[in-house]
């Protein structure tokens, strides 16, 4: 099942996504499926007709938790071990655009990258979780860009403002709930050429140890989304550069780059 959020220019809907390219279709269902039971409408739009956008599947009412250097290769490649524990930082909701939404590199960063993430979506407050009992806590998945001024994340020791600023968090194109995370490739092009690339097999701490040891420091709402960290390759975003995020039985998330 993939859930989507989209517009036809009014009021954000939710919709499930039947079908695949130019055939897809939006059935469209009543409510926010990630607080409330959610019915279709009846209703059916092709996605690929014009005015039909879909938009970040979900804004997160209270916050983004971040996982730093989560995977060997790309800790190594920014010159730094895999930690001991969790290194955790927040992303504001203000930073989320969703599919086709242009990054806007800010002015104050000279090399802006991207990091392709596997979003957890959480269904349910969660508060010291065991990672036996976590993943009963997720609504689903979505694919994630970290994008990060990284000159700026090298020369202030706090990460907000290399991280959390607006359009730093792509978040789509849609929710796939039910899915084992264990092993799916994530991969990330620039342009169409691959840049890259990785499996969640990979990461230092699972997607359940996650959930467990942030829900020890935060309680954790229904809409709340992790990124789980980034495997190795990440590298510049320039001005009218295309950045997809791919991830495996999840979908392709893509996005434009701007700079002012
Ligand atoms: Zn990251």
């Amino acid at each position: 099942m993939r859930i989507a959020r989209f517009t036809q220019g009014s009021d954000p809907r939710f919709a499930l996504v039947e079908g695949d390219g130019d055939d897809a279709e939006l059935v469209v269902i009543s409510g926010d499926p990630i607080y409330m039971p959610v019915q279709p409408t009846g209703e059916r739009v092709r996605l690929n007709d014009d005015g039909v956008r879909l938009l970040a599947p979900v804004i997160p009412r209270s916050k983004i938790v971040c996982v730093g250097r989560n995977y060997v290769e790309h800790a190594h490649e920014m010159g730094s071990e895999v930690p001991e524990k969790p290194l955790l930082f927040f992303k504001p909701n203000t930073a989320v655009i969703g599919p086709d939404d242009p990054i806007i590199a800010p002015d104050w960063s000279a090399q802006v990258e991207h990091e392709g993430e596997l979003a957890v979506v959480i269904g349910k407050v969660t508060k010291d979780v065991s990672p036996e009992a976590a993943m009963a806590h997720v609504f689903g998945f979505t694919c994630a860009n970290d994008v990060t001024a990284r000159d700026v994340q090298r020369a202030e020791s706090q990460w907000s403002r290399a991280k959390g600023f607006d359009t730093s968090c792509p978040l789509g194109p849609w929710i796939v709930p039910g899915l084992d995370v264990e092993d799916l490739e994530v991969s990330v092009r620039v342009n169409g050429e691959r840049r890259q690339h990785g499996t969640t097999s990979q990461m230092t701490f699972d997607v359940p140890y996650l959930i467990s040891y942030i829900s020890e420091a935060f309680t954790l709402l229904p809409g709340d989304v992790i990124l789980t960290g980034t495997p190795a390759g990440v590298g510049r975003l320039e001005h009218r550069d295309v950045v997809e995020v791919e991830i495996e039985q999840i979908g392709t998330l893509r996005n434009p780059v701007l700079r002012r």
